[in-house]
This record gives C-alpha cells, structure tokens and sequence, in this order.
C-alpha cells in the first residue's frame, strides 16, 4: 500500500473539490486518508483461505449438520463509488467430516470486505473460499447490506436493503437441503 500516493491523491481530491488543503480542519486529512484507506484495503492481497488452515475431523461423513454462523457484521466499500455498503452476513456450510472454529468464518467475511467490493461478489468469495477449502457438502451464504450510495444519493431510499445469497454443493443441487438452509437464515 502506497501512502505516499494515497495523501497526495487526498491532497488533490480536496483541491479540486474546491477547498483549501491548508485549511486548519483539512490539514490533516489526506494523511488521516491514506492510514484509513491502508486500513479499508488491507484484503486486497491476503489470502482469505489462509483462516481455514486449521481444521479439525468431527465426526463421519454422512451424519453431519448444518453449522449456522448468523447475524455476523460487516462493512465493506463499493467498488463503484468507493462509498461503505454494510450489514450482516449469515453463513452456513454442511460439513464433510471436517470442521473449523466458527469465528473463522466471520474472518474469511472480513478478509474479502476489505477490499474494493461488489455486495454480489462478495457473498461469492466467502462461499467459495469456504467451498474450496473445507470441501464441505455445502455452503450458503446470505448477506444484507445498506450502501450509502444508494442512501445519500439518486433515489435517495434510506435503510432499503440488498439481499445477496451464493449457494454451493448439496445446498444449490438439493431442494430438501437448500429449503431447510434458507429457513435457517432467513430465522431471527
Ligand atoms: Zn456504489
């Protein structure tokens, strides 16, 4: 991450917006920027798997239940306008044998928000990091989110919500399976 480059970039913004860069309460906040944006994008180059690597076998295959994580926060940036989107997150995998620590999953979340972001895309790097790492029977992920460019600009809805889902595995190709996974995260 280039700070330099983020405070001279803020620096310019704030010019050519039609303010004064010297100004008291301007000062500093191309050098505030550049700490936040390191801060915001600190995913872009980081391996969202690497929280998976610890695993541990619980149980056989064929007896499994769904692992449920709900109601997990977020905040993300869209890529379109460099605006927050955020919200909550639920994330749910059958596993094959193998399971990891729950939290890991809210890792994984936050790894790929932060990152410039598509609320679509999103959902669909932690289904597939999960899907790929774990080689579960399934996963879901369903995620809610507020952006602020749809709040503070053109239609001007504020609190209107984007419902954004990834199904994977037995949970995309089995009826039974991904009813009662919707009804799991739909429920709260
Ligand atoms: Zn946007």
């Amino acid at each position: 991450m280039d700070r330099e480059r983020l405070r001279q970039a803020f620096r310019s913004i704030i010019e050519a917006i039609g303010e004064d860069p010297l100004r008291e309460g301007l000062r500093d906040t191309p050098q505030r920027m550049a700490e936040l944006y390191a801060e915001l994008f600190s995913g872009i180059d980081r391996d969202p798997g690497e929280e998976l690597s610890v695993s541990y076998q619980e149980g056989g295959e064929g007896d499994q239940d769904i692992v449920l994580l709900r109601d997990v926060s977020f905040y993300s940036l869209c890529e379109h306008h460099f605006l927050p989107f955020f919200g909550s997150a639920h994330i749910a995998y059958l596993p094959r044998g193998r399971v990891v620590g729950v939290s890991k999953l809210a890792r994984v979340l936050e790894t790929v928000a932060r990152r410039p972001q598509l609320q679509e895309r999103l959902t669909n790097q932690v289904a597939d990091v999960l899907y790929e790492r774990l080689r579960p029977e399934g996963v879901a992920v369903l995620v809610e989110a507020e952006h602020l460019c749809i709040s503070m600009r053109g239609v001007k809805r504020p609190g209107s919500v984007v419902v954004t889902s990834a199904m994977r595995g037995e949970f995309s190709s089995n009826a039974a399976r991904r009813a009662e996974v919707l009804a799991l995260l739909r429920k709260g």
